[in-house]
């Protein structure tokens, strides 16, 4: 789950790492009475979406008065922002966080990540802030430093510190970049974060070294355990196909194809997805409807899937384990009586009362094509949409 920025620093904030000092506005009346009580005379007014390179994308404004903050308000608020991280389709802007102006001396990158390779949490920093981080870890290995963090002791602060040395943080900064990266670290456990990561962390003028920007994102396993976090929630951000399918437990991720595709177990979902690319064509989901599904939420997942305009065919791919044939059919027949189906249904069913399964399609009336085959099934669905 993912959160906005101003969220992010208000937590970063509860665990003493240094932050800029600013306020959310949901109009520009609010962005300029936050802007009075901000003790600057220059502000930033920040679009606050679930996506980086706002920066680039002009989301990120300098305002030099209380007037120019009203007019990058009402310019921001309402508009579609198209960055590298939104796709084409980009996110409309909402809230936006009002900042005191930072005299930004020097940039750099601080993330904390779990490393796949060691299974690890990772402390990783750069002395090349500001930019996008892959692209200097492309370019530039040598400039991206990291510490692995033994789970047996958490980060220790000699770790912090030769992560300091190494990104060239001046010496007499050296204990505040220790104490942010402390922190940092503390959050990204206590809150059991996916990634904590800050780009730009800066050193200022006054020597303060601080976060201008803040991404956390929290693993959804863990969320039980944070109601406080679950509150941050904006569903605005999200996807409403997959709000949607979290609501009935369906583990959903909309893709941009145009092949709605049905499946019971991630494995499968996948090597489905895989098998229609071979032949041609481009998944529009990944729907793994799990074992122990009901013909209900078959129904749900059935009606997802055909929510999405972008679908022109739908590709059943199920194999009956402890999933039923039967109550797939029953769902699939449900959902289409409940929708008009009016595209192409190609269903390939094996395993478990797959006789009775048929059975209920082919008596259903319904314009089904019947697949011998995961190749097979591909193949027909996706010259049916071409
Ligand atoms: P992102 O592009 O979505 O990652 O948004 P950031 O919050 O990282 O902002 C992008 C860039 O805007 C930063 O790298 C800074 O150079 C600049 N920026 C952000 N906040 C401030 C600020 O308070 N003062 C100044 N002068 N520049 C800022
Ligand atoms: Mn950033």
């Amino acid at each position: 789950m993912n959160i906005h920025e101003y969220q992010g620093k208000e937590i970063l904030r509860q665990y003493g790492v240094a932050v800029s000092y600013g306020k959310v506005a949901f109009t520009a009346e609010e962005a300029v009475e936050a802007a009075k009580t901000l003790n600057s005379k220059v502000y930033v007014v920040k679009a606050q979406i679930h996506a980086g390179g706002r920066g680039k994308a002009g989301g990120v404004k300098i305002a030099k008065s209380l007037d120019e903050v009203r007019t990058y308000a009402n310019e921001l608020l309402g508009k579609v922002l198209v960055t590298h991280q939104t796709g084409p389709e980009g996110k409309e802007v909402k809230r936006l966080l009002i900042e005191e102006g930072c005299d930004i001396k020097k940039e750099y990158y601080v993330g904390v990540v779990i490393d796949r390779k060691t299974g690890r949490v990772t402390l990783m920093a750069s002395e090349e802030g500001g930019t996008e981080i892959e692209e200097v870890a492309e370019k530039t290995p040598e400039k991206i430093f990291k510490e692995v963090v033994d789970p047996a002791v958490g980060l220790q602060v000699f770790q912090a510190r030769r992560l300091a040395l190494n990104i060239n943080i001046p010496k007499e900064l050296v204990n505040k970049a220790v104490k942010f990266m402390m922190g940092l670290y503390q959050v990204f456990i206590d809150k059991d974060c996916s990634i904590a990561e800050i780009n730009p962390l800066v050193v200022t003028g006054g020597g303060d070294v601080m976060a201008l920007d803040a991404k956390l994102n929290f693993d959804s396993n863990a969320l039980f355990r944070h109601k406080d976090v679950v509150a941050l929630r904006d569903l605005d951000e999200e996807d409403p196909k997959e709000i949607q399918a979290s609501k009935f437990d369906l583990n959903y991720v909309a893709l941009d194809g145009n092949i709605g595709c049905m499946v019971n177990g991630a494995g499968l979902a996948m090597a489905t997805m895989d098998i229609i690319k071979f032949h041609g064509g481009e998944p529009a989901n990944f729907l793994d409807v799990g074992g122990g599904a009901t013909a209900e939420r078959v129904t749900e997942a059935f009606k997802l899937i055909l929510s999405d305009k972008n679908v022109k065919g739908v590709f059943i791919n199920i194999f009956g384990g402890i999933m039923k044939c039967d109550v797939i059919a029953s769902g699939v027949v449900e959902a289409a009586k409940q929708v008009q189906l009016n595209i192409p249904l190609v269903v390939r069913l094996e395993g478990t009362n797959v006789d009775l399964g048929k059975k209920i399609l082919k008596e259903s009336g319904l314009n089904i094509v019947a697949a011998g085959s995961m190749a097979d099934g591909a193949d027909k669905i996706v010259s049916l949409v071409k």
